[in-house]
């Protein structure tokens, strides 16, 4: 981890040429790498020396945009992916198994919440959903002997319910599993969680890390925290011989690496969810500007909620920076700098009065999309999460009526003139 600030660590980090070379990082858009020596490139593929080999496994450009990502949350190594739901899916295939269980925050989103409750369930891995606001008690009664680890969201989209990241935190370590956090919408600007206890962070780069919605991406940082060797009878994956590499075993070679480089040499290896170096390349570019525009959706998303607040045809609101917000305590114990730019709201109207206002928006516009530069809406009911019941719907806290609203770093005035005419 390098001593910079938060903000010169979104510039600088990762990426640190050389004389006379090129300042700003390069897209190295090859698949390949050459070697004058077959021996040298044998000891590559035996993970007995690290350098490039292929792209799939890793590429100079995503290494640096990796690093940059795990400095600013404060790990020890990190790889990208093609997509954040990659990095859901690698994140807990590193480790579990068929026969293996996974706990997990109920208030997810609806792509994670599929991958965990039925696609990973096809592969033996079976997830219990708690209430992430349950007592530490319902939360210890959801695992097993077979569990494996424990999974949130900082932030949860859309929810937006902010995980009591320390409760969830101390029942992993206290069953000696670690704590995976999807930190996607706090970012690291607002929330590293593993100041906080998490062990492993993952991220959809797609929204605000890149921030203008030009590239799908994911990645996973590792806090070198977890002690696999402790619970080795766990984590045999980690701490006993891998036969497709000669045996070697993770913890003993890469010690605090361990997980990164397993899921890059068995993962990405075998299942080949790379990002681009050129997508990895454009988030970098987003990266640079983190700091700025999470501090302006924020501002922008704080003053729509005050604005909706006060609306008479409004019913509810809901933004965890908004005093008197259900999560406006715990907000401002783990997320300091602001929260997000999204916030949710319902009409007094109810689903049918959500569908009209949407549909009379300017400027605002109606995309699957969320948490980029661009202000827009979704009704989860009918889009990201339609495939769930009333009951499942409610379970991962979104209420039929729920307009998703990530509010974009245009100018306030603009944004909510929109969302005036729209309400007529
Ligand atoms: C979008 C999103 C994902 C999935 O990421 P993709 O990049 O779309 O695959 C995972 N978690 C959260 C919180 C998200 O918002």
């Amino acid at each position: 981890m390098s001593d910079f600030r938060i903000e010169t660590k979104c510039i600088q980090s990762g990426y640190e040429p050389g004389n006379g070379e090129p300042r700003v990082l390069p897209i190295y858009q090859s698949t390949t790498y050459r070697y004058t020596s077959s021996e040298q490139m044998g000891r590559l593929f035996d993970l007995e020396e690290s350098g490039y080999f292929y792209t799939r496994l890793q590429n100079p450009t995503n290494d640096a945009v990796a690093a940059k990502i795990c400095d600013l949350e404060g790990g020890v190594a990190a790889m990208l992916t093609s997509s954040g739901q990659a990095a859901s899916f690698y994140s807990i295939m590193n480790i579990a198994g068929a026969g293996d269980h996974i706990v997990c925050s109920s208030a997810l989103y609806g792509g994670t919440y599929n991958l965990y409750a039925h696609t990973i369930k096809k592969m033996g891995v079976d997830a219990t959903f708690v209430d992430p606001d349950c007592t530490s008690e319902e939360l210890d009664a959801a695992f097993q002997d077979n569990t494996k680890a424990v999974f949130g969201e900082t932030i949860a989209n859309p929810a937006l319910t902010v995980l009591d990241l320390e409760k969830f935190a101390k029942a992993a370590h206290a069953h000696g599993v670690p704590f995976i956090v999807d930190n996607t919408f706090a970012t690291p600007i607002n929330c590293r969680p593993i100041e906080w206890g998490a062990d492993i962070v993952i991220h959809s780069t797609t929204k605000y890390m890149d921030g203008h919605a030009a590239c799908v991406g994911g990645a996973i940082v590792d806090s070198g925290n977890f002690d696999w060797e402790a619970y080795g009878e766990k984590f045999k994956g980690l701490t006993t011989p891998d036969e497709t590499y000669h045996g070697i075993v993770y913890t003993q070679k890469f010690g605090k690496k361990a997980y990164i480089t397993k899921a890059t040499a068995q993962l990405m290896r075998d299942l080949g969810s790379i990002q681009s170096p050129q997508n990895a390349f454009l988030l970098n570019i987003g990266l640079e500007t983190l700091h700025l525009r999470m501090a302006r959706h924020c501002e922008n998303a704080l003053a729509a909620a005050k604005y909706l607040k006060n609306h008479e045809k409004v019913a509810w609101v809901s933004y965890p920076s908004l005093p008197g917000d259900k999560y406006y305590e715990r907000a401002q114990k783990y997320l300091q700098g602001g929260s997000c730019g999204v916030l949710t709201f319902g009409l007094k109207g109810g689903r049918s009065a959500a569908v009209e206002m949407m549909d009379k928006l300017k400027m605002v516009a109606i995309v699957t999309h969320v948490a980029d530069a661009r202000s827009c809406v979704l009704h989860p009911a009918s889009h990201t999460h339609r495939q769930m019941n009333e009951k499942e719907l409610l379970e991962a806290g979104v209420q039929p009526d729920l307009i998703r609203f990530s509010v974009g770093i245009e100018n306030i005035e603009d944004i909510i003139a929109d969302i005036e005419q729209a309400m007529l």
